[in-house]
């Protein structure tokens, strides 16, 4: 049986699931070369509160050591954009081909399984209307290609994300967006599933907590006159200074999935 469950890893939650580890979701296919990596085709931002968190131990700050040794850093005034991997060639040439032509780094195999699996926003409404004609049974058991406007997402990779191995940052570090991203092949499984609603219900929670936290530093930072592109020894200093709050998020049973 599959689950879905609720990890806190010294204070910062996140949802698990079983099937992340043998992901076959859509979300999760990548036509560019590093493979095996879920749906880690996300370039994180580290915001003012995950930075205050990373600088209150030495784990933490060799953490941050190595988000801004990364080549394709980006610091703005109030947070870091750890901006990953692209194959540029691959996505132009896919977009241009729509989907059927070769790629340097997919079988054949790979690409029409993508190609098979999604479908433009101007196509869905005539394809739902086709499957509008089945009886319920027949439109149950079929499974339906998935809208995705931007292709990109097959063809990008995460700075911290090893193929086979996923994640490479402590959980601890990384963005809430991470820890709480479930993908929609997943959650399609829990529309019902009255504990989820009660995951989402925290989960929301949480995150405007967190909002919260970034915009009391951003303020603090504006009334000093001061931003990480600018003066950034000076932001580390103060925000080392300054007390972490901390939030309790409940612990909620685990969820067993019955997959559709
Ligand atoms: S959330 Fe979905 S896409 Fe991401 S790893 Fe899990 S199953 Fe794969
Ligand atoms: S930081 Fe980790 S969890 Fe987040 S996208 Fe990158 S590899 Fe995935």
């Amino acid at each position: 049986m599959e689950k879905i469950f609720i990890t806190n890893t010294e204070g910062t939650p996140q949802f698990g699931c079983s099937l992340c580890y043998k992901c076959n979701s859509i979300f999760g296919k990548s036509l560019c070369k590093v493979k095996n990596r879920g749906c880690c085709w996300y370039f994180p931002k580290f915001t003012l509160y995950d930075i205050q968190k990373m600088i209150k131990s030495e784990e933490g700050i060799s953490t941050l050591n190595r988000i801004l040794k990364l080549p394709n850093i980006k610091i703005y005034n109030y947070y870091i954009h750890a901006v990953g991997y692209f194959d540029y060639d691959s996505h132009d040439k896919y977009i241009k081909n729509n989907g059927t032509c070769e790629l340097p780094y997919a079988t054949e195999e790979q690409i029409k399984e993508v190609r098979s699996e999604i479908i433009s926003e101007n196509d869905e409404y005539y394809i739902y209307e086709e499957y509008n004609e089945y009886d319920s049974a027949k439109n149950n058991s079929i499974k339906k290609p998935r809208v995705i406007n931007d292709v990109s997402m097959f063809f990008r990779a995460c700075p911290f994300v090893i193929d086979g191995q996923g994640c490479t940052l402590n959980k601890k570090y990384r963005t809430y967006i991470c820890n709480f991203f479930l993908c929609d092949e997943i959650t399609d499984n829990l529309i019902e599933e009255s504990t989820f609603k009660k995951y989402k219900e925290e989960r929301d929670n949480y995150i405007r907590w967190i909002e919260w936290e970034n915009s009391s530093l951003e303020s603090l930072l504006r009334h000093k006159n001061i931003n990480l592109v600018k003066n950034f020894n000076d932001v580390i200093n103060l925000l080392k200074e300054i007390e972490i709050n901390e939030y309790e998020f409940p612990n909620l049973d685990e969820i067993n999935i019955n997959l559709k």
